[in-house]
């Protein structure tokens, strides 16, 4: 990844992208505490533009607030910011990353002294589980891992940390020959994928977990809105594994994921097998919107 034309936005400047580099002290790469964002950018019909940057960098900067690191510029600098980053880069369609974290000043626990960074790289980035598995849908494992307690990682933010706990999920998944990880909170009720919000379809109606340990996907509040245009319920409640293996339906949601089908739990088919009626109507309003087909949700997508 370091090694590529381009230029990342660093602290203010646009730098080539082989010199945005961090010294090996950095804070943040010792003790885990940095925030970030994954945002996409489409070719749509209106011309590349961003989709819901606004609200990804609140919630950048609600990640931030949560953990107490002061962002040394505001919510419009860091929008333009990402505008600029696709547009100096010349890309039609890519995946976003802004990462805010502490500098090399000092070590030890507390970052007090140690300076708040932000960066912004953007790069072009496919179907993340693969193009197949948009169409054919994906087999996923409920990790023996966890996902971590309200009062350990704070889920409403968006903090590297917490990624630790989703690569050994992950890792659990793909080392027992699965694609993706689902991980469920202290109790034992379904939380979220490693990187993804969790859906399922039983009866014609939506069904999602309540995100108490779960991160507040802003997909997840994309298909609230296309499931509404759709006339579809979304009920969200508490949710055991075995409801997973019985529903009709289920598929994951978030940025990189976009909208993924579920086919297999545990090695108990879903449905048919394959992408369900329902996910199918919504992946397909989904990119109708992220596409900018569909004038309703214009106000999602910012021009670059
Ligand atoms: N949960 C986790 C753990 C994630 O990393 C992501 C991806 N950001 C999501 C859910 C989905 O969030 P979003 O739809 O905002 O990308």
């Amino acid at each position: 990844m370091s090694d590529r034309d381009g230029f990342i936005w660093y602290d203010g400047k646009l730098v080539p992208w082989r010199d945005a580099t961090t010294h090996v002290l950095t804070h943040s790469l010792h003790y885990g505490l940095a925030v970030f964002e994954g945002l996409r950018a489409y070719n749509t019909s209106l011309g590349t533009a961003i989709f819901r940057l606004q609200d990804h960098t609140k919630r950048l900067f609600n990640s931030a607030h949560i953990y107490q690191m002061e962002i040394p510029f505001d919510q419009d600098a860091i929008n333009a910011a990402h505008l600029q980053v696709v547009r100096e880069n010349k890309l039609e369609s890519c995946y976003i990353r802004p990462l805010v974290f502490y500098g090399s000043e000092k070590m030890g626990v507390s970052p007090k002294g140690a300076q708040v960074h932000v960066a912004i790289a953007a790069w072009p980035w496919g179907a993340y589980l693969g193009e197949e598995a948009l169409q054919q849908g994906i087999r996923v494992k409920i990790s023996s891992y966890a996902r971590q307690h309200v009062n350990v990682t704070m889920p409403r933010a968006k903090v590297a940390s917490t990624y630790a706990n989703s690569i050994i999920a992950n890792a659990e998944a793909l080392d027992h020959g699965y694609d993706e990880a689902i991980l469920l909170d202290t109790d034992g009720f379904v939380a979220e994928g490693s990187g993804e919000n969790i859906f399922i379809v039983k009866d014609g109606v939506i069904l999602e977990p309540e995100i108490a340990s779960a991160l507040t996907g802003i997909t997840r509040s994309t298909l609230h809105a296309l499931a509404a245009d759709l006339g579809l319920q979304v009920v969200t409640k508490r949710l055991t594994r075995d409801d997973l293996y019985i529903a009709d339906e289920a598929f994951f949601t978030g940025t990189a994921a976009e909208v993924t089908p579920i086919r297999e739990v545990d090695r108990r088919i879903i449905g048919q097998g394959s992408r369900g009626p329902i996910t199918q109507k919504l992946q397909q309003a989904f990119f109708d919107v992220v596409n900018g087909k569909n004038a309703k949700y214009h106000h999602w997508l910012s021009k670059v």
